[in-house]
């Protein structure tokens, strides 16, 4: 699988640059929109960690995968709707768009009734844009108190930068809000620019079309 091959060589050359361990760095296989035939290559490649962006979809292509590769672990990328917490509970290992109250409320107690506890990042709207999802930076402290009180596990902070500006700005800036918040993980970085994430700290990589190619248009 010569991407995936590819986009690992390149995680572990920006961390080395940045004098980080290459292992430090979790590559995140966005297969949102691919069907299962085109991620097996991926797992006959040994990827384990891949990341979906609705509910749904991920239920129906992955249930039957685990079935044959039980060591899966999947990432929840997209936005969140309270009525669907328990369903993202049941199916994912880590969730990186908590970024509403009323979220962290449905995911805590879906949590505490599924008895399971899914490490959570909470999302920043980095680039205070009005239509993206993700919590306001001023909000931050509030949203993690009220996420640790719920019982959420916050391992860290998530953030998708303004389109079509250089990213490196907002990674630097999330990272300071993270360690100001006493976060360590931080999931930043797509296609475009997961290696200077990886330079900035980044510790979840989330690339979708570098891997599997343009996803097609619904
Ligand atoms: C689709 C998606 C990605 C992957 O984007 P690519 O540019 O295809 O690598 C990463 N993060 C989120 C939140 C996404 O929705």
């Amino acid at each position: 699988m010569d991407q995936l091959e590819d986009i690992r060589a390149r995680i572990a050359q920006s961390a080395r640059i940045a004098g980080r361990q290459p292992g430090a760095v979790e590559l995140v296989a966005i297969s949102k929109t691919h069907a299962a035939e085109a991620i097996e290559p991926l797992l006959a490649a040994g990827q384990r960690v891949f990341g979906e962006n609705r509910v749904q979809e991920a239920q129906e292509k992955w249930l039957p995968l685990r079935e044959a590769y039980p060591d899966v672990k999947l990432h929840l990328v997209g936005q969140l709707q309270s009525n669907k917490a328990e369903d993202a509970v049941a199916l994912f290992d880590c969730i990186h768009s908590v970024d509403r109250p009323s979220l962290v409320t449905a995911l805590g107690k879906a949590m505490e009734k599924a008895g399971r506890q899914v490490p959570c990042f909470i999302q920043v709207n980095i680039g205070a844009e009005e239509q993206k999802g993700g919590c306001a930076i001023a909000e931050v402290p509030a949203l993690l108190a009220s996420a640790r009180e719920a019982g959420l596990p916050v391992i860290g902070l998530m953030c998708v930068p303004p389109f079509d500006i250089e990213a490196a700005p907002f990674f630097a800036l999330l990272a300071k809000i993270a360690a100001d918040n006493g976060l360590e993980q931080l999931s930043m970085g797509m296609s475009d620019d997961f290696e200077t994430a990886v330079l900035l700290g980044a510790t979840h990589v989330r690339v979708g079309s570098a891997l599997f190619g343009s996803r097609q248009k619904k």
